[in-house]
């Protein structure tokens, strides 16, 4: 599969064709390389033959047949190689002089011109079989002539030359086609980095930037570029946050002072109407102040403002407890509330922090699953993580949702008569962060209706531990080691 989609970048196509360029330049060289050699070599041996015939001719015309048929002869026994051939036949093809019997086969007619033959029985040949090239005419007075020249060693250099070119062009198509598949694989590994870094900047790692190699090349430019752009988009959305963070900061004072007031009339008011009014308008300034409160507390999170107060905690305690908060809520929605808290999973962090962020996560799991639902809640151990999750059989979130559940102010459309503002998962987004945690938002039952959701969020584990083990006396550290091992699983409904 992976092959596939490498044939198939563009890097990959170029390659191919300049491969295909290559390719033909090759044969077209090799082309002209065996024209000037195996040509050349089969013109030269043209060349000779009609030399030895235009010696006979003249012979002819000087000596008639008889002089022809002697000069045949003298020529025959001076090459007992026979490099040279020789047939002189009356019309009717009876041998008059030469170094061959009878008329090669197939020429028996009336044919002039150039033929290539063998050498063999046939043409009553003694010798070991060869290739020979000949020309055939008609001397005055109906005799045939046959001229021709032994071309064994031609053409066995001509197949040497032909299979050279066959290897040549064989090795030359598998050395461009291995090439061009190193060659585009490097260009697409370097575009796998971008579009890797891309999708996770995408998914909120906001802060990665696209390594670049230093050189100074297209790719790096593209980079930088790319690099440069979110800067600049990173340094407009910390302007937008600042202006919301300000107005937020702004307000609050105010907002408090006059919820005050509307108090301090409550106080004073006695018809029943009177107050039952001032005392919504307490409620709704209660809740912006909330809402403030909850804004500025992400903002300060987010810029670190608030250096958290980290601590070694256990994190099956933690839940545990937030768990114990919720569980009546979840009863009150007969929802089945499920804890499977493995022990002694410890993490560092800032406890309050820890506890809003799993405060937030159940609340929304009883929120949003409807009456009868369950839910279930999981602390674990995972490699060198701990794994804090909440499964729940709710209304869950489409998946070109979930990655934008983290922004402030964000809720999904079928949620939205439902109390609350959006501000819950940013709190717990920048929780994490300063945790070193990934969140990953998941269904609970895929494919199903409604699918649920299942919010995983995985922290580095608190590896210290096995230190301070090492200074403690030793029955201390086997009891602590089996408190980590164990694992218990309750449920409540
Ligand atoms: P609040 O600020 O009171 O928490 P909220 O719950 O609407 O308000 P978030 O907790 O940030 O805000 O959640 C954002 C949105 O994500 C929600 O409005 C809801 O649409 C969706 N969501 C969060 N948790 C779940 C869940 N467990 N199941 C389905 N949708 C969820
Ligand atoms: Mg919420």
């Amino acid at each position: 599969m992976k092959l596939l989609s490498q044939l198939r970048t563009s890097s990959f196509q170029l390659a191919l064709l300049y491969m295909v360029v290559f390719a033909t330049s090759v044969f077209l060289l090799l082309a002209f390389i065996y024209w000037r050699t195996a040509g050349f070599m089969t013109a030269q041996t043209d060349e000779t033959i009609e030399a030895e015939i235009a010696g006979l001719a003249e012979q002819y015309r000087g000596r008639g047949v008889n002089g022809l048929i002697t000069i045949i002869r003298e020529r025959v026994a001076r090459d007992p190689n026979a490099k040279s051939i020789y047939l002189l036949t009356t019309d009717d093809f009876l041998k008059l002089a030469g170094n061959i019997e009878t008329w090669p086969g197939g020429s028996r007619s009336s044919d002039t011109g150039w033929i290539n033959f063998t050498l063999d029985s046939s043409v009553g040949w003694q010798g070991p079989e060869r290739l020979a090239r000949a020309r055939i005419f008609e001397v005055q007075g109906g005799l045939k002539l046959l001229v021709g020249r032994d071309v064994e060693e031609l053409t066995n250099l001509k197949r040497v030359i032909e299979t050279a070119i066959n290897w040549g062009m064989g090795i030359t198509l598998a050395l461009a086609l291995l090439g061009g598949f190193l060659m585009s694989r490097g260009t697409t590994r370097r575009i796998e980095v971008i579009n890797n870094t891309s999708r996770r900047i995408m998914n909120g790692h906001l802060s990665l930037r696209i390594p670049t190699r230093g050189t100074e090349d297209d790719f790096d430019q593209l980079a930088e570029n790319l690099n440069q752009m979110l800067d600049r988009i990173v340094y407009l959305m910390e302007g937008i946050r600042h202006v919301s963070d300000s107005i937020a900061h702004d307000l609050r004072t105010p907002l408090t002072r006059l919820r005050n007031q509307l108090e301090n009339t409550l106080i004073a008011v006695d018809n029943d109407e009177a107050r039952e009014q001032v005392g919504r308008a307490v409620a709704e300034a209660d809740q912006l102040l909330a809402t403030f409160n909850a804004l500025l507390r992400i903002a300060r999170l987010e810029t670190r403002g608030n250096s958290a107060d980290m601590k070694v905690v256990s994190l099956d305690e933690l839940v545990s407890d937030a768990c114990e908060l919720y569980e009546a809520l979840a009863e009150e929605k007969e929802q089945s509330f499920a804890q499977s808290l493995e022990q002694g999973v410890m993490i560092e962090g800032d406890r309050d922090l820890l506890f809003q962020m799993i405060s937030n996560l159940i609340d929304n799991a009883i929120k949003y699953t409807p009456e009868h639902g369950s839910i279930q809640v999981v602390v674990r151990r995972d490699g060198a993580g701990a794994v804090f999750e909440v499964q729940d059989s709710g209304i869950g979130i489409p998946d070109d949702e979930k990655g934008q559940v983290f922004q402030r102010f964000y809720r999904v459309g079928k949620s939205r008569s439902l109390p609350g503002n959006g501000l819950g998962l940013s709190l717990v987004s920048a929780v994490a962060e300063i945790h070193q945690g990934q969140i990953l938002l998941s269904d609970t039952h895929e494919g199903e209706d409604p699918p649920g959701l299942t919010v995983t969020v995985r922290m580095p584990a608190y590896t210290g531990i096995r230190k301070r083990i090492k200074a403690a006396p030793a029955e201390q550290a086997e009891e602590t080691q089996n408190d980590r091992s164990s694992s218990t699983e309750t449920s409540s409904a």
